[in-house]
């Protein structure tokens, strides 16, 4: 997800112009992190500072932090942008341990969590249609600049500040490490499908390409909304526990061509988690007329589309990036109700560069989560 050098050079620049403008921009407040601070990705133990409490923000003593494929991107500099040092995580749980006078609707005590956005204009037409994950001035929660010129800093860290109008809660149903990646990796494909119509219709034919921390998400809300799921994969290992342990209803190899051949045209939607280099065309001959390819996973380098096979079929490609609060709470909601949960890997501090290694090398299933509550110095 990355922002371009330009416009983080310009975020610097930017004089603080939205309401979060009168969050106190005072650094008072010390956290202990793991960040990386080059190319290697490697993570260390970091003590940083965070802004004091302000009106509108909760203090939040993280407890849990998924581990997507999309922190690896960032600490590695997969995409060119990013600023050390970074301390990343985006999918992050834990409990209010202070709130601003302004905030009302989380109190001490309370469970939340917080995704990828931090901050947002509030005032395009994309933040007031609760769409503030699209607005062109969307801070995300690391690897960027909050409103008051400070750095963002992610949830691999024992402590965040967050703008209450960015945070939502988790009920008691849910365990709050098993919630924690679904504050991104389920968000990520609870909208990619809920945009393409698969909330409301029932009995499609869907496929998930990828099957890692976000592609075992699209098996269970895809069973959870009432659709045939198929796994394309490019790992065999992969299929006992994709039908058994997950629920999928079928599993195409994707390096077998005779199993890609035998699919053709067979799916409505598709929905593409590859983090690496790869061609939409295998893909893009497995869907119907008219079918549509969502992409999510975002590859360092293009996405190589063929145009027969998408002309000859009227075919739809289009993109998502996670989604707003009021999708992270809606989502969140759904799974209290619908007992969907993350299939995961605790992790403690020290073995963080252990799991973010064995990430990189397509080893998990099927997200990590790190245990900052269980870290020694987690009180800071
Ligand atoms: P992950 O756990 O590493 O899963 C990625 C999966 O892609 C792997 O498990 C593997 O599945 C498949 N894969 C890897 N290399 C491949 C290749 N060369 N060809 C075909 N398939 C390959 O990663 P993740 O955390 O799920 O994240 C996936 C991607 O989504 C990342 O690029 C991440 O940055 C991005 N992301 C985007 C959003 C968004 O909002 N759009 C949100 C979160 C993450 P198989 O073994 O089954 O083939």
């Amino acid at each position: 997800m990355p922002l371009s050098p330009s416009v983080l050079k310009a975020l610097i620049a930017t004089p603080a112009i939205s309401p979060m403008a009168k969050s106190t921009p005072k650094l008072t407040k010390t956290a202990l992190g793991w960040a990386a601070h080059d190319s290697s990705g490697k993570l260390t133990p970091f003590i940083f500072k965070r802004r004091e409490n302000g009106v509108d923000d909760v203090t939040i003593k993280i407890l849990y932090c998924g581990m997507c494929r999309t922190d690896v991107h960032f600490a590695k500099n997969d995409w060119g942008n990013t600023a050390y040092p970074i301390v990343p995580g985006y999918e992050i749980t834990g409990i209010v341990i202070k709130v601003g006078s302004n905030v009302s609707n989380f109190k001490i005590g309370g469970r939340v969590g917080v995704g990828y956005v931090a901050a947002s204009c509030l005032d395009c037409e994309l933040c007031k249609s609760f769409q503030e994950n699209y607005c062109d001035h969307m801070r995300p929660v690391y690897n960027s600049i909050h409103w008051d010129g400070s750095p963002t800093y992610g949830g691999y860290s024992t402590m965040l500040v967050a703008d209450h109008r960015y945070v939502v809660h988790i009920p008691e149903s849910l365990p709050m490490d098993r919630a924690a990646p679904l504050m991104g990796a389920g968000l990520t494909v609870y909208t990619a499908m809920k945009h393409s119509n698969l909330f409301e219709s029932q009995g499609k034919h869907m496929a998930v390409i990828g099957l890692g921390g976000v592609g075992h998400m699209a098996i269970k809300f895809g069973k959870a909304f009432g659709h045939h799921v198929t796994v394309i994969s490019t790992s065999p290992s992969k299929e006992k526990d994709a039908k058994e342990k997950l629920g999928a209803d079928g599993f195409i190899l994707s390096t077998d061509l005779k199993q890609m051949q035998r699919n053709r045209r067979s799916l409505d939607f598709v929905i593409d988690t590859v983090s690496a280099k790869h061609s939409l065309g295998p893909y893009l001959e497995l869907l119907k007329v008219n079918g549509i390819i969502s992409i999510v996973g975002e590859p360092a380098q293009p996405i190589e589309v063929p145009a027969t096979p998408l002309i000859y079929g009227k075919k739809v490609i289009r993109g998502s990036i996670i989604g707003s609060v009021k999708e992270i709470q809606e989502m969140i909601y759904f799974c209290g109700e619908h007992n969907i949960l993350c299939d995961i890997e605790v992790v403690s501090t020290d073995k963080i560069n252990e799991a973010f290694d064995r990430l990189a090398k397509n080893d998990v299933k099927f997200r990590f989560v790190l245990n900052v509550a269980g870290h020694q110095s987690s009180k800071l």
